[in-house]
């Protein structure tokens, strides 16, 4: 019997009375790791077609031991040998290099876990969507980089887009899409990273352990000094108007330190629907994996009483210009999302690798954004190819620093 629910492509998904059949791409990552646990937890209920990872042979073969998956795939072609020997006698096929984590994505898989961190995930995560599966979309870059594109590919092969970031899934859950006219705005909650009270003096000397500390969620080096520098909750705004088709005038963004109110959406009545838990991604990610049902897992649980304040502020844009950047390449549009992200992952790769300083990251992003035309846009090669120009921009400009 077929289940309606709310979706992003207009389809209904109908969940099979069989296993749900599933491939994570991005397994070793942090989001990687929750779904496995959580899929591992569930037993039965699921099984495993693909695991991907970029270069951790040790974790994904560890990982393929446990799931039994058919195929696994290594990105970096010079690991091939180690997970083929790791895997030796295990009867699971293994495939290296970006095409092997695309092929893992086409295979006959129910449930898509996109949880690979960049632009890098583009490739196989369209190739998900093209297969019309339902797609866990961890890989927010992806959206940025090629949001229009990517979604007129879901809606052409109607896939199911689950939005795993923990703010588009809150508003996933309290948005009417049956009465869309009635949403006045949506509202982000961020938690303000590690330097939410640090003014752009204290910003200048900070560290990237400092930055990748982040004071509630715990998650992989970019996306922690993303959120320090505040352009995850820009790449968030772009996100949320491709999943949501809500203009960027609509999408506003609110400081709660303590990320339990996972985002909001205000209705033209006054009403205002919220999503709470605590902060732990196994929830949403839990959400995405059951989705049209509910998983029981024995995860971090929310105890207002316990909490006693919950607090709000406004964000400060002049010490973190990154939101600003991120809504004026949203404002701008064509090419300009995909220039501020490559310039972006290119300025992070920079400073955790201690060429630049932590401000540098939003001022590369400027340069980059001011210098690099943004052009007409329209195809996946258009999308590569200012992806790829950017990349070369901010190369040269981070070396300037
Ligand atoms: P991570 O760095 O911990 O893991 C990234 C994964 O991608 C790893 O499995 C890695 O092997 C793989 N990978 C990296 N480069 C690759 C490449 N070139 N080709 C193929 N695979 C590659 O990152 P994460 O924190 O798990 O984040 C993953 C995505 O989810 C990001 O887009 C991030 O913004 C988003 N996200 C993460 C969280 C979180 O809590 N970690 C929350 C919300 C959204
Ligand atoms: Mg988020």
């Amino acid at each position: 019997m077929a289940v309606t629910a709310p979706h992003i492509a207009g389809v209904a998904f109908e969940p099979e009375l069989a296993a749900r059949r599933v491939t994570i791409l991005g397994s070793t990552g942090s989001v990687g790791k929750n779904t496995v646990e959580l899929i591992e937890s569930a037993g039965s209920g699921y099984v495993v077609e693909a695991l991907t990872a970029n270069s951790n042979v040790t974790l994904l073969a560890q990982q393929a031991r446990r799931l039994r998956p058919r195929f696994v795939a290594i990105a970096d072609p010079t690991k091939y040998e180690a997970l083929r020997s790791a895997l030796d006698g295990s009867g699971i096929q293994v495939g290296s290099g970006p095409e092997a984590v695309t092929e893992a994505a086409q295979r006959p898989a129910d449930w898509v876990m996109a949880a690979i961190v960049g632009a890098a995930g583009l490739g196989a995560t369209l190739a998900a969507i093209r297969r019309g599966a339902v797609v866990a979309l961890a890989n927010k870059e992806t959206l940025v980089c090629a949001g229009p594109l990517m979604m007129a590919e879901v809606t052409r092969h109607r896939a199911t887009l689950l939005p795993v970031d923990s703010e588009h899934n809150a508003i996933f859950q309290v948005f009417d899409f049956d009465n869309r006219d009635a949403i006045d705005r949506i509202i982000l909650t961020a938690s303000g990273g590690p330097f939410r009270q640090l003014d752009r003096a204290g910003m200048a000397g900070v560290t990237p352990a400092q930055a990748i500390a982040h004071p509630t969620w715990e998650m992989g080096q970019k996306i922690s000094v993303d959120s320090a520098t505040m352009m995850n909750k820009g790449l968030e705004i772009i996100e949320a108007h491709h999943l949501f088709g809500m203009p960027p005038e609509k999408i506003e963004v609110l400081l709660h330190p303590q990320s339990v109110v996972h985002s909001l959406v205000a209705y033209v009545d006054g009403s205002v629907l919220a999503q709470l838990g605590a902060p732990d991604m196994r929830t949403p990610i839990a959400y995405t994996l059951a989705w049209p049902q509910r998983l029981a897992f024995a995860g971090r649980r929310l105890d207002l009483a316990a909490l006693g304040t919950l607090t709000f502020e406004p964000p400060d844009e002049q010490r973190f210009p990154a939101l600003r950047l991120a809504r004026e390449a949203l404002q701008s549009g064509g090419g300009a999302p995909t220039i501020l992200n490559a310039a972006n992952e290119i300025a992070v790769e920079g400073f955790i690798a201690g060429r630049i300083g932590f401000l540098d990251i939003a001022g590369a992003v400027e340069e980059v954004l001011a210098q690099v035309p943004v052009g007409t846009f329209a195809t996946l090669e258009d999308v590569l190819e200012t992806d790829a120009i950017a990349r070369r921009f901010a190369r040269k400009v981070i070396e300037r620093i």
